[in-house]
């Protein structure tokens, strides 16, 4: 466990979004840790995950889970190291790898030596519920409620069911208004928005689209992450100020290795 963090949390690793952004390392992409339950979990393991896990003190071999939201490269890269780390080295053999079926299908990011290591896969899906933890006391439930719009591959978002709170994760898409039913009842809702402005044939989200799930969804706090280029030009923390503005709902810009406390009060601590 985090020496600093005992109790529930959601930290970034990286804040990269795009491959510009991700192969110029303009800002990390290392993904998202999350603690919760008491459960360590990472979601969408890029470039630098495990790097970035190790210098915030976060170990691998605590992970119960490692998901995967899609198969593209900024969420996958270190998924192979990832779940060797979370196994040491394969000599462990536990844990579960969630992620969508096209990610094991021809060309699958994850190698098939690897996929031996963890203890159980399980495929992610359009209203699946699953599991993570096998203790009753360390238990910690997600759901997918919908499945994404991203270009030619199978991307979901999910929403975690801490006892402190619900985190909603929307993932990669492009906007549909079923998003918004989709993700009620979350708490902390994290939007990737990587578009300042919308593009067409763009399967992402941008600052308009941002405003209109948060609107509708109506979390405590958003967070944006996963930035493209034509977002760190207009300055993340800029457009969170104005979506705040414009729907009420406290946004903050993720910056590398923001940690938010879940918890009564939803508060970033570094
Ligand atoms: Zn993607």
């Amino acid at each position: 466990m985090c020496c600093n963090c005992p109790s529930s949390f959601i930290k970034f690793l990286g804040t990269a979004g795009t491959r510009f952004v991700v192969s110029k390392q303009i800002r990390a992409s290392g993904g998202i840790w999350l603690f919760l339950n008491g459960i360590h979990v990472h979601l969408d393991p890029g470039p630098g995950a495990l790097v970035k896990s190790i210098q915030s003190h976060l170990n691998p071999q605590d992970l119960s889970a490692i998901i995967l939201s899609h198969r593209h490269l900024d969420h996958s890269n270190d998924v192979n190291i990832m779940i060797e780390a979370m196994t040491n080295g394969g000599t462990n053999r536990k844990g579960t790898l969630f992620c969508p079926q096209d990610a094991l299908d021809n060309d699958p990011v994850i190698f098939e030596y690897i996929q031996d290591y963890v203890g159980t896969i399980e495929i992610l899906r359009e209203g699946g519920r699953y599991r993570i933890g096998e203790a009753e006391h360390l238990l910690l439930e997600f759901d997918v409620p919908v499945r994404n719009i991203h270009g030619n591959v199978q991307a979901y978002g999910m929403r975690f069911f801490a006892s402190e709170g619900t985190i909603g994760y929307i993932g990669d898409t492009g906007f549909f208004e079923g998003l918004i039913n989709a993700y009620q009842g979350v708490e902390l809702l994290v939007v990737n928005a990587v578009i300042e402005n919308q593009m067409p044939g763009v399967d992402h989200l941008c600052v308009e689209d941002a405003i209109r799930l948060i609107k509708g969804v109506s979390p405590k706090m958003a967070v944006l992450t996963h930035f493209g280029m034509s977002m760190i030009n207009a300055q993340p923390e800029i457009m969170a100020g104005e979506i705040t503005q414009v729907t009420g709902i406290n946004t903050v810009a993720s910056v590398d290795g923001m940690t938010i406390k879940i918890g009564k009060q939803l508060a970033i601590s570094s």
